[in-house]
């Protein structure tokens, strides 16, 4: 049941402001001056070689005063009280997440801690984290624990394409596969309630086909860029649809079974959403585990539309994008050839489970129905690499 409260109003969220440029971080102190003086700056050790000490230097000439909280590489509570405690003892006025998921997922949290503004810099334009209210949180492990929503999102989000050319571009394509399911998943959840806990605007279905335009137009050209460290129209349209049209598209849009189907392997290490359930189902299977989170629902997408009746010259459209960009689409690729139909019911009773968004389809969805998916899946992705004589490009 999509809509179960009866809930009549449409509702869209957003930073309020996003800016994208390849020497963004050198104009952070404009955008950041808004925010107080004294800003928490969250970043691993890794991120700050490449890009930390830099930002640092930045805000210092303008009269920051910056407070360097090392981020120890997992966003679980431990490490969100110590950056809370460190940031109450330096009287810290607001939050500078600077990295990867985990980093920013950390940002957010301490900011709802401390109730103070929170600015995103990404460093990889590979999900859709850094323009959403919510975070997910692991234990120390590495075990997911649970999602926390926000009231509010990230203030700003600051992205410099300059930093995101020199990540590798498998992060790209992960981000693509992420993005490329925001329409197809938005499509579905028209009469369903958001993540914001209302129904989609036009707004909201608009930008989740923009982003899809995007990709389609310019996903294979700001891959090739990517990998020759070329910051070019294609890469900043698809790092922009990557990062703010796939986060508003999934956030106010809703999101359906390519999220459900992740490869449920051991179902805590890869979860990230409770609409996760193609994803999410897939972080059941053995084999999965080292995939990236857009690699995963970029299966799940191909599920979801072979699961939605779609016909073969449109899952093909999809096919031919992903494998562009050199993304998972059969069992074999995922790194799973032997999967077993026990396992594969495993991840389809993981996107089944209850609260999963898969829920959103308005088709007739059990744990069966969703093993044949799967399977059916890897078979269009196979068929379509044998008819299409694909190889994988250099
Ligand atoms: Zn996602």
């Amino acid at each position: 049941m999509p809509n179960p409260q009866r809930v009549t109003e449409r509702l869209f969220q957003s930073p309020s402001k996003y800016i994208q440029g390849p020497a963004a971080l050198q104009n952070a102190p404009k955008y950041l001056s808004s925010l107080g003086r004294a800003p928490l700056l969250a970043v691993d050790n890794i991120v700050y070689d490449i890009a930390g000490k830099a930002l640092i230097g930045v805000l210092q000439n303008s009269g920051f005063k910056v407070t360097r909280g090392a981020f120890g590489g997992e966003a679980s509570g431990e490490e969100i009280s110590q950056l809370t405690n460190l940031a109450r003892e330096k009287k810290c006025d607001f939050v500078i997440g600077l990295g990867g998921g985990k980093t920013i997922d950390t940002a957010k949290a301490v900011a709802d801690q401390l109730k103070v503004q929170v600015a995103i810099l990404p460093t990889t334009a590979s999900t859709d984290a850094p323009c959403s209210a919510l975070s997910v949180i692991y234990r120390p492990s590495g075990e997911f624990e649970r999602y926390s929503f926000y009231d509010q999102n990230p203030t700003f989000v600051l992205v410099d394409t300059g930093v995101i050319v020199k990540a590798p571009p498998r992060f790209l394509a992960a981000g693509i596969g992420d993005a490329v399911a925001t329409n197809c998943e938005a499509r579905l959840c028209r009469n369903s309630v958001n993540f914001g806990g209302g129904l989609p605007t036009e707004v909201s279905v608009s930008i989740a086909q923009k982003c899809e335009e995007i990709l389609f137009k310019y996903g294979k050209q700001a891959y090739e860029a990517n990998k020759a460290g070329a910051v070019t129209p294609a890469f900043e349209a698809v790092v922009e649809a990557n990062t703010l049209l796939s986060g508003l598209g999934f956030e106010s849009g809703g999101l359906a079974a390519a999220h459900a189907v992740r490869l449920s392997l051991p179902p805590a290490t890869c979860a990230r959403s409770p609409l996760q359930q193609v994803h999410n189902g897939f972080t059941a299977v053995s084999g999965v585990h080292h995939l990236m989170h857009g690699e995963k629902v970029a299966f799940g997408t191909i599920v979801q539309l072979v699961l939605d009746g779609e016909p073969t010259a449109e899952i093909d459209r999809y096919l031919e994008l992903m494998l562009s960009v050199d993304l998972p689409v059969t069992f074999q690729q995922l790194g799973i050839p032997k999967v077993t139909d026990a396992e594969l019911l495993k991840v389809a009773e993981l996107a089944c489970a209850p609260n999963e968004t898969i829920w959103n389809m308005e088709r007739i969805i059990n744990p069966q129905i969703v093993l044949s998916a799967l399977k059916g899946a890897d078979a269009v992705g196979r068929a379509y690499i044998a008819r299409t004589g694909w190889s994988k490009s250099k």
